[in-house]
């Protein structure tokens, strides 16, 4: 076996593994395969595994796999990276969803954009759970304040919460901010019942996101390996 094949099927496994120490149905978290700066061949195996969701972080690298996967027609792409207000047509008119919605003017420009005859965009609001200083993501405060924002641009649909937490190794300091996104997920929820979607979990922390509640792991290193 391949390595992406051999490293796939050990990551669903262990999310397999977690749901069940969970208590949670194992199709209750979906699996999104981050397949950024890696080559659209590995996208291609890993499809052929049966994975159909892969997220990308930069625009160009990322419109080039569309482009040379565009055979796979049920492939779903997830912008998971920072977005500048000046990118955001090409997004409109190639990606599923967009993971890391933060700013108004984004919102209203990828609402503006979005082809006609292509669905309403998938969208995540980004919340900077650690309240660190100049990271991506509204503050919890604000966030139905923006969500009610968001829904008067029919192009966009809101389908819930992402976040990347504090980068540390303190599980304690981790466990906190993902039980305090899942609060504000039932928050949303409660107003927004098709909101469901909480995307939360990496390669190093997909077992505690699990344990949190996480509805969508993003995991890149463990299936596709480091990246340079
Ligand atoms: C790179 C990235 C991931 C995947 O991280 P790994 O540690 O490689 O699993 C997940 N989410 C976001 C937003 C990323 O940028």
């Amino acid at each position: 076996m391949s390595t992406v094949s051999t490293h796939y099927k050990t990551v669903v496994n262990r999310l397999h593994q977690a749901c069940q120490n969970a208590g949670r149905e194992p199709h209750s978290v979906q699996l999104l395969a981050v397949s950024k700066t890696k080559p659209a061949e590995l996208v291609r195996e890993c499809y052929e595994l049966g994975q159909r969701a892969f997220g990308e972080n930069y625009l160009q690298d990322g419109l080039d796999k569309i482009d040379a996967l565009a055979d796979l027609s049920d492939l779903e792409w997830h912008f998971i990276g920072p977005l500048q207000s000046n990118k955001t047509r090409p997004v409109a008119e190639n990606f599923h969803w967009l993971e890391t919605l933060d700013r108004e003017k984004i919102a209203q420009r990828l609402n503006d954009q979005r082809p006609e005859h292509m669905p309403a965009l998938n969208v995540l609001i980004q919340i900077n759970i650690s309240n660190e200083y100049q990271k991506s993501g509204i503050s919890a405060t604000d966030l139905m304040s923006f969500a009610q924002t968001l829904s008067s641009l029919p192009r966009l649909k809101l389908r819930g919460l992402m976040c990347i937490p504090e980068a540390t190794d303190d599980p304690a300091r981790l466990q906190q901010q993902f039980e305090h996104m899942r609060d504000l997920s039932q928050t949303l929820i409660s107003h927004y019942p098709e909101a469901t979607t909480l995307s939360m979990g990496m390669s190093s922390d997909m077992e505690l996101a699990v344990a949190c509640g996480t509805t969508e792991v993003r995991i890149g290193t463990d299936i596709f390996g480091a990246r340079d």
